[in-house]
């Protein structure tokens, strides 16, 4: 195509210098931003003063950023680059004010201006293009590959719409478009001179070449325009700074003249509507869409234009000998949904670099890897051949070459069993014939990962036996994490000085330091605990007041605070947590309250718009929420709150608050869970099945500090062919009496009828989620949570070595172990 953006710039790079970062210069160019490029003044909305200070801070990361960059591009140097769906990066200001080590000359600076930092800060939006875990975790691993000085770059998509926004109206959730783009994104680069071309619809052409070679022509005839827009991603006081690159989808020029020549303006907006679209808005379900057209548009937007840039990148290191890509670049696939880039790829080297089948697929065999992140069947992405064949119509030809090679070898290997060819390929037949990304993404890729190590090994047990079985080698864990930076350092200032106060502050870079506070558990350091429960005791308060402001409930911060903060789904099984709520509701009616602990109940989480039950379980939660909170006889015993919108900036205050952790999933169904690892850093205790990374924290924190219950994965499967619900309630007095309740319509008696449906699940023999079956030893857990709060020296114990224990969980080991299995790049940004 040719560029609007000349390749001679008269223009004589010049060295920058960097910016001065003591407050007296932050002040003066705040204020300069505010004034002279805002054009406000004094008094102005306070979201200009966070964008004239994100603007202040983004220049100073200007100098690294173009530095690390420099040194990224060096000729014969390796990179990784993480594809994604999904980045839920939440606020940039505060984690970049912490990174850059500028936090107190920042505060000062505004000082004069009379502004206080905290407000500015929590003016700016999250940035919330993701959906939960599996976005969060991208975002992290952008900060720790920073902060390890790994060159990784994120590729994702500029949502115009981010995460609805939740609001409860009469106990039912509401959804908000997410406009966060609304006042501007000071944080972002627009890169329009790297504009990449995305091809959709058309035929394809099969012609001979001059040289008699066989080769395709595909004429697309909806061709789309990406633009990239980079945030920096700052590493930890370490002046590397990495990039995440964002693509945004316009309509082409040509496509929209060709029609406004034609006379037809409104046919020419209608095509720019159509292909600006595709970036318009983040799909809200945790679970995927299939079938939807504009998400597979999504896909392959995403895929086509990334692995594009990493090309140009490459050859504009000088690179032109395609049989040394592989030793240059590598990407890692999210999950299934960036997978359509396996047959990208080849196209690519196909198609456009003139290559041999063979030889392009050994490179791209060895470039690409998968992170598998769900074993729900629902989870699993399958894209109907019809829409392939209208959207992407050449790589739907090279999809059927890849699966016919593919079951070549499989018929190699298990001659003459055609079930197993049946089951391993990458097309599905029936009705409606469909393509299984999961098993592209596993063909293609020289890595496949699960994400916890009872996952991992579910996977290869189950799920993916057939390819274990076949390349064995290609499996392997990645146990997740979280950043340390933004969940302790940066969440949760009071511990953060405390720790460091005791162990100097080496461990917000290497999380294993927190080991050393173990030496500290032992009787003779009550200045210790007591300074350990007064930070507890200070962020209770700080998440009381939010609880207040936005639920208009009190909580007590003496109480047990006692937290359930996620999506809203069965497999998570909020519906557990509450038959335990009403089951303390009951026991203060019963006067069953001997040996009593005060707990505050918080439970949050959005439910994806179409999720009906998820939906009804809000409302429950809400209704049960009520009649506790205004029941006299209760007596600050039991509070119950439904946190609405429950996103990143709101984990910040949660996390550090939180005394106990619900990790209730039916076991062997939450693949790893990130949120456990947020609380069990910031010295919350868990109760938890034994499922996903629960396992992991169980066994780094020990047995005795943590509250195991329920079914394991194994029982859950042998139960599942004889599961009784019934004679659950009828054995268990205390299940009986809850599950009457909430039969005779107890928390909903002008609305009769409507916790039906949840009921009904309850009930079922065929619950996948056997949420009975849990019920007594959930109870029992919980009492004897309730027991061991009681003894205050000795819960503060098990808090302190949660936290020392929690160093594995940091995404800076995780990263380093994707580095050293799957990645092996060097390490070095800009030097320090
Ligand atoms: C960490 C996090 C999640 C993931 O929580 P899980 O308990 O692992 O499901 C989801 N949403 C947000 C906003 C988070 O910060």
């Amino acid at each position: 195509m040719t560029s609007q953006f000349s390749t001679h710039v008269p223009y004589v790079p010049v060295p920058l210098d960097p910016l001065p970062n003591d407050a007296e210069s932050l002040g003066s160019d705040f204020q300069r931003y505010l004034s002279y490029h805002l054009g406000r003044f004094q008094g102005c909305p306070p979201v200009y003063l966070y964008q004239a200070l994100a603007y202040t801070l983004r220049d100073r990361l200007t100098v690294d950023w173009r530095a690390t960059w420099g040194d990224y591009l060096q000729p014969g140097k390796r990179r990784a680059y993480y594809m994604s769906l999904e980045f839920l990066i939440g606020r940039s200001l505060s984690n970049n004010l912490l990174n850059m080590g500028v936090g107190d000359a920042t505060q000062q600076a505004l000082l004069n201006y009379c502004a206080d930092l905290e407000e500015v800060v929590s003016e700016e939006p999250d940035a919330g293009l993701g959906n939960g875990g599996l976005g969060r975790l991208a975002a992290c691993f952008m900060d720790s590959c920073a902060s390890l000085r790994l060159p990784v770059i994120g590729y994702g998509i500029r949502y115009e719409y981010g995460m609805f926004r939740q609001r409860i109206e009469q106990g039912y959730q509401v959804e908000d478009p997410d406009h966060w783009l609304r006042d501007g994104h000071p944080w972002e680069v627009e890169r329009a001179e790297y504009t990449q071309r995305v091809q959709f619809g058309g035929y394809t052409e099969h012609y001979i070449d001059a040289n008699g070679t066989r080769r395709v022509r595909w004429n697309s005839k909806d061709d789309v325009l990406a633009i990239p827009f980079d945030m920096p991603i700052s590493g930890y006081q370490n002046n590397t700074v990495n990039t995440l690159r964002l693509w945004k989808a316009t309509a082409t020029d040509e496509f929209n003249l060709d029609e406004f020549n034609a006379g037809s303006y409104s046919e020419a907006v209608e095509a720019k509507n159509h292909a600006e679209h595709i970036s318009m808005v983040l799909y809200p379900n945790d679970s995927s869409e299939n079938g939807k057209e504009l998400r597979l548009r999504q896909q392959y937007f995403l895929a086509s234009a990334s692995i594009k840039d990493a090309v140009r990148l490459w050859e504009r290191q000088g690179n032109s000998d395609y049989s040394l890509f592989a030793a240059d670049n590598v990407f890692q696939m999210n999950d299934t949904h960036p997978t359509v880039a396996v047959a990208e790829l080849m196209r690519i080297l196909v198609d456009k670099k003139g290559m041999g089948w063979d030889e392009a697929w050994a490179i791209t065999t060895k470039c690409m890897a998968y992170t598998n992140h769900t074993l729900l069947p629902e989870a699993l992405e399958r894209w109907p051949l019809h829409l392939f064949e209208k959207l992407l119509p050449r790589i739907l030809e090279i999809i059927y070459e890849i699966n016919a090679r593919f079951l070549r070898e499989v018929s190699m290997k298990w001659p003459g069993d055609t079930e197993r060819q049946r089951r391993m390929s990458i097309i599905e037949e029936g009705n409606v014939k469909q393509v299984r990304m999961a098993w592209l993404a596993i063909v293609g890729s020289f890595s496949i990962n699960g994400v916890a190590a009872l996952h991992s090994q579910l996977l290869v047990d189950g799920l993916f036996h057939d390819f274990y079985e076949l390349w064995p080698d290609k499996f392997n864990n990645k146990t997740n994490g979280v950043t340390p930076r933004r969940w302790v350092a940066h969440a949760n200032p009071g511990m953060t000085a405390l720790i460091s106060s005791k162990i100097g502050n080496g461990w917000i870079a290497d999380l294993s330091e927190l080991q050393r506070l173990k030496s500290l558990t032992t009787k003779s350091n009550d200045d210790f605990f007591a300074d350990w429960q007064a930070v507890k005791f200070a962020n209770k308060q700080r998440l009381a007041k939010l609880v207040l402001q936005e639920c208009g409930v009190e909580f007590d911060p003496s109480a047990l605070f006692d937290v359930q903060v996620k999506r809203i789904h069965e497999y998570k099984r909020q519906l557990l947590n509450l038959l335990h709520v009403i089951h303390l509701y009951r026991r203060i009616k019963l006067g069953r309250v001997e040996n009593w602990a005060n707990r505050c109940v918080l439970i949050g989480g959005k439910a994806a718009p179409g999720y009906v039950i998820a939906k009804r379980i809000i409302k429950l939660i809400n209704s049960v929420a009520d009649m506790v909170n205004n029941d006299p006889e209760v007596d600050g015993k039991l509070k119950v709150a439904f946190l609405p919108n429950y996103r990143v900036s709101s984990m910040e205050i949660i996390a550090p608050a939180a005394n106990l952790s619900e990790q209730i999933s039916t076991a062997g169904k939450e693949a790893s869970g990130t949120g456990n690892m947020k609380f069990m850093m910031n010295g919350a205790l868990t109760i938890g099945t034994y499922d996903g990374a629960n396992i992991e924290i169980l066994e780094a924190a020990g047995e005795e500090n943590f509250f195991l219950f329920g079914l394991r994965a194994d029982e859950v499967d042998a139960l599942r062919h004889d599961y009784r619900p019934w004679t659950y309630v009828e054995q268990d007095e205390d299940l009986r009496g809850v599950i009457d309740w909430l039969r005779s319509g107890h928390f909903n008696p002008c609305e009769p009828g409507i916790f039906d449906m949840v009921l009904d699940g309850l009930l079922s023999p065929h619950d996948p989620w056997m949420t009975l079956a849990d019920f007594r030893s959930y109870v029992d857990a919980q009492e004897r949570v309730s027991q061991a709060w009681q003894d205050q020296t000795h819960w503060t114990r098990m808090s302190i070595l949660n936290t020392a224990s929690s160093g594995f969980f940091s995404t800076d080991r995780t990263m380093l172990e994707y580095n050293r299995d799957i990645w092996k790049l060097v390490p070095g940004g800009a030097v320090e």
